[in-house]
């Protein structure tokens, strides 16, 4: 194991894990045993050296305790096969999240698999935190990523591996004023509302996007392309109400993105699908992020349905890109041409007659 002391705001810090990245300006990405990624720059590193255990990953309860220790105290944990639920919600609503994530975990593997496509599992257990209140939840998250993270219902750090966010049972609630506290049954029906549908959606596609970084689809710390990134958590997240969790099955066509999709289709770009391939600032930009999504979703789908091989194939060469490395808009579409063909004007007229035609 590599141990590292850093000088970092006025502390001194001991940091025990395997260096991932040496970069030559002796700058380290170093991963702790908790599967957090610090970026160590070098004028605050201080000393290294290295120990002769070898690296290994907490286990759920050390890792629990590592997660209670870095919240505000009255958390408890709940933990599942493959999760670390931290809340301080009720256990009722840990439980359900739990449920709703091993349900996913499960699919998630099953889809890959009938696909043919190998996944490692996770090298870490999977760290997951409820506040009960949505203010407590904004609070840390502007902590970790500033005021975009507030604004949405949960997300998911690269850099902590934390998926985050707050007790949606609240949002359901009428009345602010007096919190209530819900049996399981009452959480379930609660959340099967079709006013939840797009909040559960959500949890889902973060969990999606944690997946996708701990099962080695994408490398944390890579600039992976944001239209993959992105549609294939949307992909994944199609809710069902008629399920008790609230969600089922995976790939089902998105009602909320084709919508939008439809929408925008008579205004599209000819050179639309060159856009979405280079230029991740349209998922940054709130006034072009719903179209940028809905499009993302919508390659993804049509991908998947139409070209599952050469998906397949692409993904993989996708998810061998390294820690910091980074494609230029040149390159990504190389590559994107190298399984999908040369004539991206004539694949995106394709995608809209396809995705047009969806019911
Ligand atoms: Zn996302």
């Amino acid at each position: 194991m590599d141990v590292v002391r850093i000088q970092r705001a006025g502390q001194a810090l001991q940091l025990k894990g395997r260096v991932l990245v040496e970069g030559q300006d002796g700058s380290l990405l170093l991963q702790t045993r908790d599967g957090v990624i610090w970026v160590v720059q070098a004028d605050e590193l201080r000393w290294r050296d290295q120990d002769t255990a070898p690296f290994a990953p907490l286990d759920r309860e050390a890792l629990g305790q590592r997660l209670l220790a870095q919240l505000p105290a009255g958390f408890q944990l709940h933990t599942t096969d493959h999760y670390v639920v931290a809340y301080n919600t009720s256990t009722a609503y840990a439980r359900w999240c739990a449920t709703l994530l091993e349900r996913l975990h499960r699919a998630y593997f099953r889809f890959w698999e009938k696909r043919g496509f190998e996944l490692r599992r996770p090298e870490f257990p999977l760290p997951v935190i409820v506040f009960d209140d949505r203010a407590d939840y904004a609070a840390f998250s502007r902590d970790e990523l500033g005021e975009a993270a507030s604004a949405v219902i949960g997300y998911y750090n690269f850099r902590t591996n934390h998926m985050v966010m707050f007790d949606l049972t609240g949002l359901a609630q009428p009345s602010r004023t007096r919190r209530r506290r819900f049996s399981s049954s009452q959480i379930r029906q609660l959340l099967a509302q079709p006013g939840s549908e797009r909040n559960v959606a959500t949890i889902v596609h973060e969990a999606t996007h944690q997946l996708a970084y701990n099962t080695g689809l994408h490398t944390r710390y890579a600039v992976n392309p944001f239209w993959l990134a992105e549609g294939l958590a949307i992909f994944f997240e199609s809710p069902d109400l008629k399920n008790a969790s609230g969600w089922r099955t995976i790939g089902r066509v998105n009602r909320f993105r084709l919508a939008e999709f439809r929408r925008n289709a008579s205004q599209r770009a000819a050179d639309r699908l060159e856009q979405l391939l280079t230029d991740d600032s349209l998922f940054r930009n709130a006034r072009t992020a719903p179209a940028a999504y809905a499009d993302a979703w919508a390659l993804t789908y049509y991908l998947f349905r139409r070209r599952p091989k050469d998906f397949a194939a692409y993904l993989k060469e996708m998810s061998k890109l390294e820690p910091l490395e980074e494609l230029t808009a040149k390159e990504r579409l190389k590559q994107f041409r190298k399984y999908f063909g040369a004539d991206l004007e004539q694949l995106d007229r394709d995608l809209v007659r396809y995705v047009g035609r969806l019911r």
